[in-house]
This record gives structure tokens, sequence and C-alpha cells, in this order.
């Protein structure tokens, strides 16, 4: 599904391309972690795929909110820039709501901007929903899930996933969704208790904790389908890294699931793959806002400096 979305999205981009407007994904990344270096070489991959520009911007673990600040609104006044993306979890020093808060809503392709968020919560039409939720809908779509009258379990409640999952399934009519919604969905968090019975009566599950191998087998009912977004490591000599990557859900469960995404290789390539449509939506805004022409400039200008 993922292959096929970004075969689309290579498609869709010729007409923009035509008009010299090359889609442009910024990813701002703080820090040093080998793990979170192959979720960002993923999104590079993806962008050289399809033709599109991608540029890291890359900070030490020390820098300060006032510097990030800057360069968000740097990059956010930047008429070259279609898309940006802080890549997440950040350092301890800094507040990421704020710093989420400061990418223009117009080019915020990872959906966590409050002005976008709200749309969803309100049940309305949003610029950019958050990727992994989108690619979820759009999984569920393509599958033929009925959602309407379903029981679904999310477990996790942050913002770029399981809540705006929860949300967006809870809802009736699905704004800029081509899906019904209507399920009663089951919030599940850290501090949940007597979560058994929930998850047993669940027709889907969708975990999002990195909590490995949380869902076993005799928690889910036979026939249950099996979203894992969740991602952690596990120790494992046989690989070069010395880890393995390993999801919330134990394979065990599988055995028992109609259907399930496994991980590594379900919902981490189709959420870069959403990611890159987003960023063609932005660049498609962008290009209604600003002519061509004065992109030329711009960058020329950028390039000079
Ligand atoms: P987060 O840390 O913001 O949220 C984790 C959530 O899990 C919290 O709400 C917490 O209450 C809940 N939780 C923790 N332990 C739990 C337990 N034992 N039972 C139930 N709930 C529990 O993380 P996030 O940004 O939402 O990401 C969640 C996971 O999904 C991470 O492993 C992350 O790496 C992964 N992720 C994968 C993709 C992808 O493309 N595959 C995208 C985004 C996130």
């Amino acid at each position: 599904m993922s292959d096929s979305i970004l075969e689309s999205i290579e498609r869709e981009s010729k007409s923009i391309k035509d008009k010299g407007v090359i889609p442009h994904l910024v990813v701002i990344y703080i820090g040093d972690n080998p793990q979170i270096d192959s979720y960002v070489r993923k999104k590079r991959e993806a962008c050289e795929r399809v033709g599109f520009k991608f540029t890291l911007d890359r900070f030490s673990s020390t820098v300060q909110q006032d510097q990030i600040i800057k360069r968000i609104q740097y990059h956010s006044q930047d008429t070259s820039v279609s898309g940006i993306i802080l890549q997440l979890p950040l350092p301890e020093q800094l507040d990421s709501q704020s710093l989420i808060q400061a990418i223009s809503p117009l080019k915020d392709v990872d959906g966590l901007n409050p002005l976008n968020l709200a749309q969803i919560f309100m049940g309305k039409k949003s610029m950019f929903v958050p990727c992994t939720p989108d690619g979820i809908l759009e999984l569920l779509r393509q599958y033929g899930f009925k959602v309407e009258g379903s029981n679904v379990v999310v477990l996790g409640r942050s913002n770029l996933v399981g809540r705006t999952i929860a949300t967006l399934l809870s809802q009736k009519n699905l704004s800029n969704q081509s899906i019904q919604g209507g399920a009663t969905v089951s919030l599940i968090h850290r501090y949940s208790k007597n979560t058994k019975p929930a998850l047993k009566a669940a027709d889907l599950i969708i975990s999002a904790t990195g909590q490995g191998g949380l869902i076993k087998k005799d928690d889910i009912k036979e026939g249950a389908v099996l979203i894992d977004v969740g991602i952690s490591y596990v120790k494992d000599e046989s690989k070069k890294s010395g880890v393995r990557m390993v999801g919330d859900i134990d394979p065990e469960a599988y055995k028992k699931a109609m259907a399930y995404t496994p991980v590594p290789g379900g919902v981490g390539p189709l959420t870069v793959a959403m990611l890159l449509k987003n960023v063609l939506k932005a660049a498609h805004l962008q290009a209604k806002i600003f002519k061509p022409q004065q992109q030329q400039q711009e960058k020329e200008k950028s390039q000079q400096k």
C-alpha cells in the first residue's frame, strides 16, 4: 500500500513540478540516536524516490528553545519550503508544544499544530491529519474494515497517534476522509486498569505504546484486526546493531487475528507515504499563495546568502 501511495504521489506531483515548484520537506532533528537516524533516513529516501527536495536541519541535544524557534520561523517564511517536521521525541530542555506551535499551520505536515489538530477534534476538515492516524484510516478503507458500530481499542493517548485515531474513529462522518467513522472506542493508557475485557471484546486493536509484546495472544478475540504502531527494541546478538525492532503486539497473537500489520514493515512505511502526501498537499496550498516565479527568486536569493 505504501508503495502504491508513493507511486501515485510521484504521478500527482508532475503538474506542480511542471510549474517549477519542487515539493520540499524540512526535517528538524535534535540530538543523536541511531534509531531516529534510521527514521529520518527513510523519510529522505522516500523524498528522493518521488523527486521531492529533502533538507535535514540538525542540532546538538544541548540546543536551546529560542534557537529552534528561530529556525522554525525561518523555514516557515522560506517560500521554497513546503513542509516542516520536528522529529520527536525532543531532549528534556525543549518544550515540544510551543515548538510545534511555531510551525506555520500551512507547512505543518505532521498535522500537530493546535490549529490543525483542533479541526480534527471538532470534527471539521483539517488541512493536515497526523500521518500515522491518516495512514491507519487509509488502511481500514482499502481493506474494507467496517468501522461503524465496531468495538475499537486504542492503546496510547498521544496527539501523534493514539488520541487522534481514537477521536477520528469515534466520529460519525470523517470530513476529508473517504471512510465512515462511528466506532465505539476505548482509549487505554499507562494508568488504565482492568483492560482485559475491553481488549477481548475488540474487533480492532490499535496499539501505540512502545511497550514491546504488551498484547498477547490470550488478550484478543479470534478474528480481531490488529494494527501495531508501537516500536521498541530488544537485544539480538544476530543483528549487526545488536538490537531488533519489535512491536507492541506479540507475533503469537497474529495466529488468532483476521488481519494484522507487522513490525517492522507495516504502519512505519505507510506513515512515511502519508507524510509525503501531506508535503504534496502543502506544496499545492503554497503554490496558490505564492507565485512560482516568486518562489524561484526567493530560492536564488537564499542560495546566494
Ligand atoms: P508516547 O510516548 O507519546 O505515548 C505512549 C503512550 O503509551 C502514552 O499515552 C502512555 O500512556 C501509553 N502507555 C505506556 N505504557 C502503557 C501500557 N503498559 N499500557 C497502555 N498504555 C501504555 O508515544 P507516541 O509518540 O504516541 O508513540 C507510541 C509508539 O508508536 C512508540 O513506540 C513510537 O515509536 C511508535 N510510533 C510509530 C510510528 C510509525 O510510523 N510506525 C509513528 C509514530 C509513533
